[in-house]
């Protein structure tokens, strides 16, 4: 991450923007002594090792490496640019920001193009709200939505509008109110036709704006009102929307899912909606595609449950399948909840009620209990079928799933198919080769760096006391030696190491993750005296310089003894001698 906005801007809004409380708008955070710990949000885990440590607004996952400072935090799960994340934690804590002063000229451009898209996007979102508010543009759009049962607090909620059956109407409007027009093509709102001029895609829909998790528009939904084909057309994907990387309503129903730590998973914007008009608030939809694993990673964030609801046809059977071996990877429960034939969450809800969706997670059935039933349907008593339904569950039972989820996955399917357990798993057992482990051989001149930077991190106040340029030089390991200047540098810059303003200043991303790690590490260390810890370390250092130069006396030696330089090889000796002293005056200080 570059130095590229003004370091005291920087220092301003990470001061203002406590990192625990920016994180735990986004992971469920439990204090554990000085640090906070939750589920981390960038890998699948069962127990927390992604670690906030307040005072030093840092952030370590011991799991998978990730971390940073709070601005990393977001550009990381929020998907946002450094600028951006900058522009956002300033705007939240209410911290005035000069573009064009403390931003340099590169990122700047980049934060304009995405600026830019938001506010067509912004700009079209309006657009289509008004028309769909029209007295007679929008009539039949308000009559669709009336004759589905959703009041108009739930369409503004969801900031619904009607793109009218016009091939030019959007385009104008976007010129008219000075809209980049080249920006709507590249978001998909317009389309150029073989003579180069431009129009809509969306006609005649009624449409879905797609929000990201701070609320801004970054793509549509469109579903045909009357006739014609698709019946759902979604913007396509562009620099602000990829497929599979979000959730719609996540943001209008992130706090109803951590209130009451429970995700609805639907297939459609009508079933959401319906769902939603009802009272039901932790509700998201899937977009039209299989659920992903960002998706899950989206939604670990704010539940540890999820119930998905499954229409029953043969193409929800094979996404509740596929989505499976995602559910136990990313170590996240879920349930299916099965609706009647034929009916869809819309349906159901219009004809039943919701009182099944009020507490949908006793009423579903665990996700491998239900794909078991279903490879069980037809299996009958037959040899035949048993043995089918067995193929179909052993990609799952193979699964790299948690070992005590596996197990219980057995016992349900040996009892079902009426077969041993052992023998269910001795077939299922996969000749996988276990990965070998080979670490390159670190020496001495590495472990004592290592935990000098440690020691430096965890105890900054030691850098007053320290010397540590006339040491720079010493560093063996270029990973850490890049670490000390850099701590050298940042003390020198602001008269403090501040671990956030660090990681700030390093370019490279693995190095980032090392401080962090390092920064968080526990390592016993003489607190009650730091003195006599450095002073270990200038000699330990001293002595590995020291037997260093003596490897190269030698070999110096024995080269003009070779070479038959009688009165080098004694001088020489006589040096090689004092090393030796001193390396036994340094053992015995010990
Ligand atoms: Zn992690």
């Amino acid at each position: 991450m570059a130095p590229l906005i003004s370091e005291a801007k920087i220092l301003e809004i990470k001061d203002a923007a406590p990192i625990a409380e920016v994180i735990g708008q986004y992971v469920r955070l439990t204090p554990r002594g000085r640090y906070l710990v939750g589920l981390c949000p960038f890998h699948a885990e069962k127990t927390p090792s992604f670690t906030v440590y307040p005072e030093r607004q840092i952030f370590h996952c011991f799991g998978c490496g990730a971390g940073g400072n709070v601005f990393s935090f977001l550009m990381q799960h929020l998907r946002l640019t450094f600028p951006e994340a900058v522009a956002e934690l300033a705007q939240r804590f209410g911290i005035a920001l000069n573009w064009q002063k403390d931003l340099g000229p590169g990122p700047a451009r980049l934060s304009r193009q995405r600026q830019t898209w938001f506010e067509v996007n912004e700009m079209a979102a309006a657009f289509f709200a008004q028309t769909l508010a029209h007295p007679q543009q929008g009539k039949i759009a308000r009559e669709y939505l009336a004759q589905r049962g959703l009041p108009e607090a739930v369409a503004k909620t969801y900031r619904l509008g009607y793109a009218p059956d016009d091939w030019r109407l959007l385009v104008r409007t976007l010129s008219e109110r000075g809209a980049n027009l080249e920006a709507a093509l590249q978001l998909g709102l317009l389309v150029q036709n073989n003579s180069g001029g431009n129009y809509d895609r969306f006609r005649g829909r009624l449409m879905f704006p797609i929000f990201d998790l701070q609320g801004r528009v970054i793509a549509f939904g469109g579903r045909i009102i009357g006739a014609g084909e698709p019946k759902y057309l979604n913007s396509p994907e562009s620099g602000l929307y990829t497929k599979g990387r979000h959730l719609y309503g996540l943001y209008q129903a992130k706090d109803a899912i951590r209130q009451q730590n429970l995700a609805i998973v639907v297939e459609g914007y009508m079933d959401l909606l319906a769902l939603r008009a009802r009272g039901i608030g932790p509700v998201v939809a899937t977009l039209g595609t299989a659920l992903t694993r960002e998706q899950l990673r989206l939604l670990k964030g704010y539940t540890s449950r999820v119930v998905l609801v499954f229409d029953a046809d043969a193409a929800g059977l094979k996404a509740m399948q596929r989505s499976l071996p995602l559910f136990s990877g990313e170590r996240l429960p879920a349930r299916v909840l099965t609706l009647p034939a034929g009916e869809d969450p819309d349906t159901y809800a219009a004809r039943y009620g919701v009182a099944i969706f009020q507490d949908p997670w006793d009423q579903a059935q665990p996700l491998f209990e239900f794909i078991l039933d279903q490879a069980m349907v037809g299996a009958a008593d037959s040899l035949e079928g048993k043995l089918s339904a067995f193929n179909t569950l052993k990609p799952y039972l193979q699964d790299d799933v948690d070992p005590v989820e596996k197990n219980l996955w057995l016992q349900l399917a040996a009892k079902r198919l009426g077969v041993p357990e052992s023998v269910l798993a001795a077939s299922c057992q996969a000749a996988r080769p276990t990965p070998l482990l080979t670490r390159p051989a670190q020496d001495d001149s590495f472990n004592l760096e290592k935990r000098f930077i440690k020691l430096l991190l965890t105890y900054p106040e030691v850098l007053a006391k320290f010397d540590l340029a006339a040491y720079l030089d010493q560093f063996r390991n270029p990973e850490m030696q890049t670490i000390a200047r850099c701590i050298h540098a940042c003390y020198q810059q602001v008269g403090y190491l501040d671990h956030s303003l660090l990681v700030m200043q390093i370019e490279e991303e693995d190095l980032c993750r090392r401080i962090c790690s390092l920064a968080l590490a526990a390592e016993n260390y003489r607190l009650e005296n730091l003195e006599a810890e450095l002073a270990d370390y200038t000699r330990s250092f001293e002595k590995i310089r020291l037997k260093r130069d003596y490897q190269h006396l030698r070999q110096k030696m024995e080269q003009a003894y070779k070479n038959g330089k009688g009165g080098e090889v004694l001088a020489l000796q006589a040096e090689l001698q004092n090393l030796r002293q001193r390396l036994k005056e340094l053992a015995s200080a010990h």
